[in-house]
């Protein structure tokens, strides 16, 4: 039979079978001549050995169509990305850094703002205009008062996605609106994998029914640096990369050159003053880091 990976411990795979539960497995058979590590995220077959305990071998893994690095795990669709509107402020450029982390890995984002009960007059709009120009899905929801959640079950409906924000934006609050009438499932998830039992956070996939997964996603690092070179941080801001194309220079960091297209942008409105501040300032520190590399 097929299932979903959604944990691994110490050489254990948890496998979600549809109507069934959670299989306990152990990775046997011949991908395991091929190097091929089962991730969180992977469709795969196992052989059922005891169905009373729900015990099996995994035997073979689906092909992939995904594999994202951090967090590792394999097909995801989508990344899910909360902050809040206050109470934490939202850091911006945190929020630009993990865009760009996302972007470096090619993954569709939709940007959520919780607290919506709260937020200052204007705020909305403000976000709007800075991120939908930029192209991404951005809603507003409030865990209190119970709104915007149907909106994201919406959003998340049939795919698997990668859940993450800071902390005290509301995400525990989120996820468990949306687990709501999902006890059955996910209590039984966390009987089997004995939750709390493990020091170390792995990473783990819950179901949300209708072949809908998230992930919550462990730790948020604001020390993302791209891997790729200054020169093209530009292009993981999506909203720069037409500008760009009227920059007179090749090779145009967008910073200091005169007539430069991204900055006439800037100077229209056309992009948001606040991703252009964050642009150059994760572009110095590619190029500290460089220095520092080679020198
Ligand atoms: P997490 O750290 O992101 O998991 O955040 P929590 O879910 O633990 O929530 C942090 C705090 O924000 C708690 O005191 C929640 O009661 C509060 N909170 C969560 N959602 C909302 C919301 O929509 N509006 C308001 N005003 N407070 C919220
Ligand atoms: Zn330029």
């Amino acid at each position: 039979m097929t299932g979903k990976i959604i944990k691994g411990i110490a050489g254990f795979y948890y496998v979600y079978v549809e109507d069934q539960g959670v299989y306990e497995c152990k990775a046997k058979g011949a991908f395991r001549k091929d190097k091929i590590k089962p991730l969180v995220g992977d469709d795969v077959t196992i052989d059922v050995i005891s169905s009373e305990e729900m015990t099996g071998n995994v035997i073979s893994i689906l092909p992939r169509k995904s594999e994202l690095i951090r967090p590792a795990v394999a097909n995801v669709d989508q990344a899910l990305l909360i902050f809040a509107t206050k109470n934490p402020e939202p850091n911006l450029n945190l929020l630009d850094r993990f865009l760009c982390m996302m972007e470096e890995q090619d993954l569709p984002i939709v940007i959520c703002f919780n607290k919506e009960d709260i937020a200052d007059d204007g705020f909305e709009e403000r976000m709007r205009a800075t991120y939908e120009n930029a192209g991404y899905k951005v809603i507003f929801c409030s865990a209190k008062n119970d709104e915007g959640i149907d909106g994201i079950r919406e959003i998340l409906k049939g795919k698997t996605s990668t859940v993450a924000g800071p902390s005290g934006v509301g995400k525990s609050s989120i996820v468990n609106k949306l687990t709501e009438g999902q006890t059955m499932e996910t209590g039984e998830v966390s009987e089997k994998i004995g939750r709390g039992k493990h020091t170390t956070r792995h990473s783990e996939l819950l179901y949300l029914g209708d072949d809908t997964f998230i992930m919550d996603t462990p730790g948020f690092s604001s020390l993302f640096v791209p891997k790729i070179e200054p020169v093209d941080l530009y292009t993981l801001f999506p909203e720069f990369i037409e500008p760009a194309s009227y920059c007179k220079f090749t090779g145009c960091a967008h910073d200091k050159e005169p007539s430069c297209g991204v900055k006439d942008a800037v100077a229209s409105g056309e992009i948001a003053a606040s991703r252009y501040e964050n642009y150059l300032q994760i572009y110095s520190e590619m190029v500290n880091e460089r220095n520092n590399k080679y020198r």
